[in-house]
Order: structure tokens, then C-alpha cells, then sequence
């Protein structure tokens, strides 16, 4: 008899909760990772993250060599994938982190059937947040949708909570079922390799976070939100850190848990408006338009540099994410939709709670968002964020030479954005 643990979105050997209990358990553990056919088949071949992905677990499965044990990975539908290892294995066990957005849900209750027709357990920790679910609630038990309530509350129950414990598995790794699994090539799960790579993290560049955040130039944030993705951090590790450095940046963190939450307890948002009031506005969703909003040739420095930045290299940094937001939201009256669809595309750190709380908070539509009639000046913005143009030089090199025309004038795109979602709000 075996367990399995399953690795998700926390490619990593240490302080990896369902892993630290899966190698407590009584048995041999086959470590295993799924390349997940229903997800894969919607990425372009050259997918930044998949090769991002592949790295990470080749990482694993050398460190798990060194233990006489290997990474089993298996390319296909996840549920027929489990069918043929419950006929190859005698499974008593299947160890996973859970995971909140719904496709993930639904896949793992079908997993969990398929366990119990096959007499095995199934244990699903948490993992990815210091408090999930609705663990943080307002007196009535009823889950927050307001971020400083429930700011707030996560402080003081992440007070109550004291220490973690550490979850080591190092003097454990003796528990890894000995086997030379084959570690698939890229080109074997029908992926190339990306140009684009995922930069490391670097918490020395957050010394001075909370005055320096805003500014895309001085480039002082953390670049930790792939990993934070995918799991290449502990979450706990950073939050214990935060807690004791930087409250500002812890802050940050929590609102990744709001949308995480936000994301659980109301499922819809994925698709729909959090505020159903917003539902009759009458987006203009101009293709053209779109399309140019894309490549960055809006003719706004801020928003276009935004754009190329996200276009080459998979980041783009958030107060210019704020901005190219608001511009294709409000100047440009195109549904939230359609950019989350676009940033889900190219962003490297693309997690569907924040880049949907997000976009719902920049289209006015969320459920703690930006008021319909605050539309950013994207000129002024600039001023106050890039006056210098550092950023904007970086990432639109002819800027020198004498910027094209907007495609909008900002007065008239403003006005027209706030008479629209006047006459589109259900009172
Ligand atoms: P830092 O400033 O160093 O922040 C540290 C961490 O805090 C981040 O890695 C992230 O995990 C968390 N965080 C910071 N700001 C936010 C926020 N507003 N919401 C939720 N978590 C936050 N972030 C994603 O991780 N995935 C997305 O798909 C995503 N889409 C976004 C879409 C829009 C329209 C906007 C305005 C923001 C989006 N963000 C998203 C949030 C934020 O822009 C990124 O997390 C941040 O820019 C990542 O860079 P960093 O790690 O250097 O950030």
C-alpha cells in the first residue's frame, strides 16, 4: 500500500502542509503532478508559466532523487489519470492541498468519488492562506466584502493564532516511495520552451515599501506573486515575516486573501458582476479599440507602456495595472471581461480571485471597488507616478521622438464614462 501526494499550486519540497502530513502517514509516498489536459489545452505552446511549471518540478524531482525517489508526472484529463494510478497502485491514501477557484472545487470533489469507490481517504489541508473559507467572518457568520473589516479581523485572529508550527519534512524525505519515475522533456507534454522567464523574488527591494510602492520606476516591489502562485514560497513563512517587518506589505497580502475568500463564498464573480446593480450598463466593446488597448498603441505613454510591458515579459506592475484597467473599463467603456480575459493570458502571476477582484475593482463593479464616477486621469497619473517618464522610456523607446495622438480625449472619454454607468445602474 502507498499514499499519493498531489502537488498542485505548491511546487515545493518544504513547509508544504498535505506533503508534511502525507509523509507522516504509515506508508510510502509517491509524490505525483498532473499537467492537466483540460488547462493546458487552452495555453499557447510556448506558455511562459508551463515551462515556469516544468523547471519547478524538475527542481523537485532532482532533490527527490538524492532520496532515492522520483516525481511521477503524468500528462492527461485528471480524473482518467487517477483512474489508471487506482489500477496500477494499491492507493490507501491521496494527500493534496486544497485549491478555492471553482474548476479546481469540482475536479477534486470527482477525485474524491473516484477515492471512495476505490476504499481510499482522501485529506485536503490548507495550505496557500493563513485563513480560507470562512474562517474570517463578520459576527453573523456571513463572509466579508468589505477589505478593512475584514483586514481587521484576520489581524487579530492571526494574533490569537500564535506560532505555526513548521512543517519540515526534510528528516521525513526517507518516506518517498524509491522509484525512478521518467521526468518528461517540455516538448513531451507538447509545450516548447518561453523566452520569458519568471524572475526571483527579492524581499531586500521592499525596504521602504510603503513609500515607494506606487512608483513603477524604482521597481521596489517584491516580484513574489508567481510565486505566491504557484507555490514556490510558503505563504506562512512570508506572512511571519511580514507581520514582524512591514505592515504595509502585510496588507498586501491579505488582500490576496481577500479575493481568495471572495472568490469561495461567491463563486459568480468568476464571470459576473459581484454588484448585479451594474448589470445594465451599456459597454461600447468596440473591437478595434480593444485590440489597439492590447498592443499598447492607446497613445497614453502610461497605459501603453503598461501594456508592452505585460506583452513582453508577463508583469506589469500595479499602479500601471490600476490605470491600464480604469482606461479600458471607463475611457474605453469595454466590459472587465474581456481585459481579465487578456491578462489571464500573459500574466505570469495570472490567479483568477485577484485578477478578477481586481478588474471588478477597477470597472466599478466589485464588491469594495473603485466609486463609477472616479475615472483616472491617465495624464495625471503619470505626472504624479512617472513625471520623470523612467518607465515609460523603458518600455516605449520612440516616446522621445514625439508620442502618437490618444485614441480618446480624456475630458469627453470621462464624462461619457460616468453618463453611462449612471444610465446602466439599477437604483
Ligand atoms: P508586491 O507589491 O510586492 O506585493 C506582494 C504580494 O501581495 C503580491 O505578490 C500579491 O500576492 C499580493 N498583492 C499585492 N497587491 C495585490 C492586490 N491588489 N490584490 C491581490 N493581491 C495583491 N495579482 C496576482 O497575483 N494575480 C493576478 O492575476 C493579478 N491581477 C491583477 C489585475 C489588475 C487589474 C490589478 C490592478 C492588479 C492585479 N493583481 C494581481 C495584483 C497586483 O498587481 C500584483 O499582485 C502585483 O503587482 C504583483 O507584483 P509583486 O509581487 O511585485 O507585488
Amino acid at each position: 500500500k502507498v499514499v499519493f501526494f498531489w502537488f498542485r499550486r505548491e511546487l515545493r519540497l518544504e513547509d508544504n502542509v498535505g506533503l508534511f502530513h502525507a509523509l507522516e502517514s504509515d506508508y510510502a509516498v509517491i509524490p505525483l503532478f498532473i499537467f492537466d489536459t483540460a488547462i493546458l489545452d487552452s495555453l499557447a505552446k510556448n506558455d511562459a508559466r508551463v515551462t515556469f511549471i516544468h523547471q519547478t518540478l524538475n527542481k523537485i524531482n532532482t532533490d527527490l532523487n538524492v532520496v532515492k525517489s522520483s516525481l511521477l508526472v503524468k500528462n492527461g484529463e485528471t480524473l482518467a489519470v487517477w483512474k489508471s494510478l487506482f489500477e496500477e497502485f494499491d492507493i490507501q491514501g491521496v494527500f493534496y492541498n486544497k485549491d478555492y477557484e471553482p474548476y479546481a472545487i469540482k475536479r477534486d470533489q470527482k477525485i474524491t468519488d473516484l477515492a471512495k469507490k476505490n476504499n481510499a481517504e482522501v485529506y485536503a489541508f490548507k495550505d496557500q492562506v493563513i485563513f480560507e473559507e470562512l474562517e474570517i467572518t463578520k459576527a453573523d457568520g456571513l463572509p466579508y466584502t468589505i477589505y478593512t473589516p475584514f483586514k481587521n479581523k484576520w489581524l487579530d485572529k492571526f494574533k490569537e493564532n500564535g506560532a505555526f508550527p513548521g512543517y519540515s519534512e526534510k528528516k521525513q524525505f526517507s518516506k518517498f516511495y524509491p522509484s525512478n519515475f521518467k521526468f518528461p522533456t517540455l516538448e513531451d507534454i507538447g509545450f516548447e520552451e518561453s523566452k520569458i522567464v519568471v524572475k526571483s523574488h527579492n524581499l531586500t527591494k521592499i525596504s521602504n515599501y510603503g513609500e515607494t510602492r506606487d512608483f513603477p520606476a524604482l521597481d521596489s516591489t517584491s516580484y513574489l506573486s508567481p510565486h505566491l502562485r504557484f507555490g514556490t514560497v510558503s505563504t506562512r513563512k512570508l506572512v511571519i515575516w511580514a507581520n514582524k517587518k512591514n505592515a504595509v506589505f502585510l496588507s498586501e497580502l491579505i488582500w490576496r486573501e481577500f479575493f481568495m475568500q471572495i472568490l469561495f463564498n461567491f463563486p459568480k464573480v468568476m464571470t459576473d458582476n459581484f454588484k448585479s446593480a451594474y448589470d445594465g450598463i451599456k459597454w461600447r466593446n468596440n473591437e478595434a479599440e480593444f485590440k489597439k488597448w492590447c498592443k499598447g498603441e492607446t497613445g497614453y505613454p502610461m497605459v501603453d507602456a503598461g501594456m508592452r510591458q505585460l506583452n513582453e515579459t508577463g508583469y506589469m506592475h500595479n499602479r500601471v495595472r490600476m490605470v491600464v484597467a480604469s482606461f479600458l473599463c471607463k475611457h474605453l467603456l469595454i466590459q472587465w471581461q474581456w481585459g481579465e480575459a487578456y491578462f489571464a493570458e500573459k500574466l505570469l502571476d495570472y490567479d483568477l480571485s485577484a485578477n478578477v477582484g481586481n478588474w471588478q475593482w477597477a470597472a466599478g463593479t466589485g464588491c469594495d471597488a473603485a466609486p463609477y464616477f472616479r475615472v483616472f486621469n491617465p495624464e495625471i497619473q503619470l505626472k504624479k507616478f512617472d513625471g520623470k517618464g523612467v518607465y515609460i522610456r523603458q518600455w516605449i523607446p520612440e516616446f522621445d521622438l514625439g508620442y502618437s495622438e490618444p485614441m480618446v480625449e480624456h475630458a469627453m472619454a470621462r464624462e461619457r464614462a460616468i453618463a453611462t454607468y449612471k444610465e446602466g445602474i439599477v437604483k
